[in-house]
Order: C-alpha cells, then structure tokens, then sequence
C-alpha cells in the first residue's frame, strides 16, 4: 500500500524559535490524534532543521529542507548541500517547487543535478510539479506536466524512482485560496499515475505516492483525500497553525 503523506512547505517563515514551538504543537496534537497511517513532514527553512529535529518526535514527525544545492561540496559560497541536509537528521527534500523554479530559475538541468545528489544522500525528494495559469486555460496541462517530468525524475532507474514522491501544485492555486476541483485534481494525478506505469510498470505506479497541493485547508482536504490517486497534500499556508494543519493530516 502506497503512503499516505501531509507535507508542511513553511516556506520562508517563521523565526527558529516560532518553528521550534509550531513542531512541538504539531507533535502533540498528532500524538493526541492517534493518527498512525500518514506520514507527516515539516518542510522547514535550513536554519531550523536541527531544531525542528529535536523538538518533534521523529516517530511520529518527519522533516524537510525546502531545497538542496546542484553541487556536492566546495566553493559555493551560501549553498547547502544534500549531504549536510541529511546530516541534520532531515529525510526529506522539497525540489522543484514552482517559486524555485520561478523566482531562482531553476531548470530542468538544475533539479536533475539536486535529484541525484538528494538521493546520493538517502534523502526522499518531494518533486513538484505544475502548471501556470495561461497553460492551464490553453487546456495544455497534461503535455506541459509530461514534459517536466520526463526531462527530470523519469530519467532515474526505477530503483531511485521508488525513493520519490510527487505533489501536483497547480502554480494557479498557490497561496490563492483558488483549489483545483477535486475533480481537476483527481485527472491529473491519475494522469500522472499513468506516465509512470507506462515508463516504469504498473507496480512502481501503485506504490508511489502522488500528492495535490495548493490552497489545500482543513475544509478542502477530506473530498480531496477521498479520491483514488490522491495520497495527500503539500500545504503552504495551512501548515502554519498547527491546528490547521491537523485538521489536514487527520482528513482521510
Ligand atoms: P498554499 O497551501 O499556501 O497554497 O501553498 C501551496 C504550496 O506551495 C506548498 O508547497
């Protein structure tokens, strides 16, 4: 059975301390909750990895970094590296967020060099994906998400694809408070689906965990989950109060 995963993007907020005390009231409430089948994440900035590690129960709690650096080790003045990631006891790596893509322009080129290294590292890629607007009203979205996928993660052996997850954000629905229609949603992570059964068999499709994000809520998240290809959701805002999130995480 493929994982069920809620994903926290803090993006770039909260002080150490403000995502020290956020984690904890996570782990509480998802202790409280009783909640075993779903794999939580918080994708928290670099500067609290360490604490954010300490402070959760990492039984129950999985963390994050929101990116990776293209190189290994050396002369990059400011980057941080996959390995250092994994040294701070994360187990996971957020790549190829759209507001990377857009905003740090990162290509195709760049997120293969940070796929390999992540998984070099025994990190779990989140490997996002989506369309903007004007591709979504052209009714292009299938080819324009095909194309990201097959210039990136479907060229990896289907060993190291196992090691991945996959959140469809819509660029669209980003912090908008605009959801995909469940319906909309389902079409395209079934489409997903069927690209990696054609390119690397029926059974790596099943198991892989394939998430919808963008202005997911509380409120959203239930019809969402109920779907087939849903596994669960990558949450901006919403993973900012811990009783928000929740509400997600217990949304199946
Ligand atoms: P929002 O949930 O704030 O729309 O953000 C989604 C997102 O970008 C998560 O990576």
């Amino acid at each position: 059975m493929r994982k069920k995963i809620v994903a926290g993007n803090w993006k770039c907020n909260t002080t150490v301390q403000e995502g020290v005390e956020l984690a904890k009231a996570v782990t509480e409430l998802v202790d409280k909750s009783g909640v075993k089948d779903v794999v939580v994440v918080l994708g928290t900035p670099f500067t609290h990895i360490t604490s954010v590690v300490s402070a959760v129960d990492t039984n129950l709690i999985d963390v994050a970094a929101q990116n990776c650096a293209t190189e290994a080790k050396g002369a990059f003045t400011g980057e941080v590296s996959a390995a250092m990631v994994k040294s701070t006891g994360a187990t996971h790596v957020i790549l190829g967020h759209s507001e990377r893509r857009e905003y740090y322009g990162e290509t195709s080129e760049i997120l293969n060099k940070k796929v390999a290294l992540a998984l070099a590292n025994g990190l779990s890629p989140i490997y996002c994906c989506g369309e903007a607007l004007a591709i979504r009203e052209a009714n292009e979205q299938n080819a324009y998400v095909k194309t990201q996928l097959e210039e990136t993660i479907f060229n990896l052996s289907a060993e190291d694809f196992a090691k991945l997850s996959i959140a469809y954000e819509p660029i669209w629905a980003i912090g908008t408070g605009v959801t995909a229609s469940t319906a909309q949603a389902q079409e395209m992570l079934a489409f997903i689906r069927s690209l990696i059964a054609a390119k690397f068999g029926k059974a790596v499709a099943e198991e892989t965990s394939i998430l919808y994000g963008g202005s997911c809520n509380a409120k959203n998240a239930p019809e969402l989950f109920s779907q087939p290809d849903i596994d669960g959701g990558l949450i901006g805002g919403a993973s900012l109060k811990a009783e928000d999130f929740l509400g997600i995480i217990t949304a199946y």
